[in-house]
């Protein structure tokens, strides 16, 4: 019976695969909204620790996210709408919404994921080191659920020399309050010109 079930459940995530591998691009914001909605762990200000298994993990979170997340998945380069992305604010974990990076810690490295030199605190992220793919690499983890994020490397520019390499699926991005502000007042201001 069990056994039965679980065909079932992985028949059904190969089509959730596929099927979100080909709207991907369409869906991503219905998908965002959808998951803080039905995750009871999404918090940008919670810092305790998030526990829970991958099946657990399955239900709440869009097939993409938990493919990098759980599954320590790899974006195609390129393809993450943050690469060349300059607003100003800050970049939450898509799976628990744990504050990661400030965007003035973001920048062009060339390599075909968002980059960023330094993350929001020390706790923020855990290094993990990584002999997958017959190479020596860190992995970088959220600090808060242990989702997989990407990697760090130490080819970065200053003051820090770090590059963290993250998947841009796994980013979630809020503008800076203060940009918002200055953004209404000058809205305001331009009838009045
Ligand atoms: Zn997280």
């Amino acid at each position: 019976m069990i056994r039965s079930l679980l065909m079932i459940t992985l028949a059904i995530t190969l089509q959730q695969c596929s099927y979100s591998q080909n709207n991907s691009s369409k869906n991503n914001t219905t998908n965002m909204d959808s998951t803080k909605k039905n995750n009871p762990v999404y918090s940008n200000t919670d810092t305790s620790e998030v526990k829970m298994n991958n099946e657990e993990w399955k239900k709440i979170l869009p097939d993409e996210v938990y493919y990098i997340a759980r599954m320590k998945g790899t974006e195609r380069p390129w393809t993450s709408k943050f690469e060349n992305f300059h607003e100003k604010g800050t970049y939450y974990c898509a799976a628990c919404g744990n504050p990661l990076f400030k965007s003035d810690t973001k920048f062009e490295s060339g390599c075909g994921w968002p980059s960023f030199y330094e993350p929001v605190s020390k706790t923020s992220l855990i290094n993990t080191p990584d002999h997958s793919h017959g190479m020596v690499r860190t992995e970088v983890q959220c600090g808060r659920c242990k989702a997989h994020l990407g990697h760090v490397f130490n080819d970065g520019p200053p003051p820090t020399g770090l590059r963290y390499c993250i998947n841009g699926v796994i980013l979630d991005f809020t503008k800076a309050k203060d940009a918002e502000k200055k953004y209404t007042e000058e809205n305001k201001q331009k009838p009045e010109n």
